[in-house]
């Protein structure tokens, strides 16, 4: 197995007022290539942060995070959000879409960033749309869809550009369980079938029944790791 990322002794101390709070406390975990891996825990035991700076959206305090062999965490901003939208996706759990834009349109942003040509780029957001069962709502706005259909589309969007890797902090998190199981289904599909990695916080162990890789985090700190075969 080829390991993707890489996470070695990762601390993070937010300060809130005079206070230290440590969120993340000597953290190591190698996620490989092709991998669904789950961060499973409590409300604030850490999940969210660990999910952060593995993605490079918040500093850390000390140690490294390894992403493709090039060490994230020593980066400039500009190298990071040209490393950001080469190699890795976000899905959000509020879904985050553009209001004014169509389903189509939202789907099409990541391409349109990438400088995909247009004709490329159309059938490339028909497939997508397809694949997440929107051929009847592509012309709606978010405000016009469910919100199982409006995650779709994000999920649509995170994949547009086939990014290696993808990062969703509870993306189930505002549906109800019908829906986020068939939206976990999907993620997990489409993943598999182009071996993308996908890091995704849950504090939901039906959700991490989906992953090969359970990361089970108590108070800033790796309490288990379990994987599937
Ligand atoms: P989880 O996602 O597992 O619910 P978080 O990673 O969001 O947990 O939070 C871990 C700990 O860090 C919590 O104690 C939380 O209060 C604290 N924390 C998170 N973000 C911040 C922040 N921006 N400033 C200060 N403390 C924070
Ligand atoms: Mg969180």
């Amino acid at each position: 197995m080829e390991p993707i990322i890489k996470i070695e002794n990762v601390r993070k101390i937010y300060k809130v007022g005079n206070e230290k709070i440590l969120a993340l406390d000597g953290v190591d975990l190698t996620i490989n290539k092709g991998e669904f891996c789950c961060l499973l825990g409590t409300s604030g035991s850490g999940k969210s942060t660990l999910l952060n700076v593995m993605a490079g959206i918040e500093k850390l305090t000390s140690g490294e995070i390894i992403i493709r062999n090039r060490c994230i965490n020593k980066m400039t901003e500009t190298q990071l959000s040209i490393f950001r939208q080469k190699y890795l996706g976000f899905i959000f759990q509020a879904y985050n879409l553009v209001p004014s834009l169509t389903a189509f349109e939202n789907i099409e942003l990541p391409l349109i960033f990438k400088e995909v040509p247009k004709k490329e780029r159309i059938k490339r957001v028909k497939e997508l749309v397809k694949a997440v069962g929107l051929e009847k709502r592509y012309k709606h706005k978010p405000s016009e869809m469910s919100g199982g259909q409006q995650q779709r589309v994000g999920i649509a969007r995170a994949f547009a550009t086939l990014p290696e890797i993808i990062f969703a902090d509870e993306p189930t998190g505002n549906l109800d369980s019908k829906t986020t199981m068939e939206v976990m289904e999907l993620i997990r599909t489409m993943a598999k079938e182009y071996n993308q990695t996908i890091v995704m916080v849950t504090h939901d162990t039906r959700i991490a029944e989906f992953a090969d890789k359970v990361v089970h985090i108590h108070d800033g700190k790796i309490t288990e790791i379990t994987t599937k075969n």
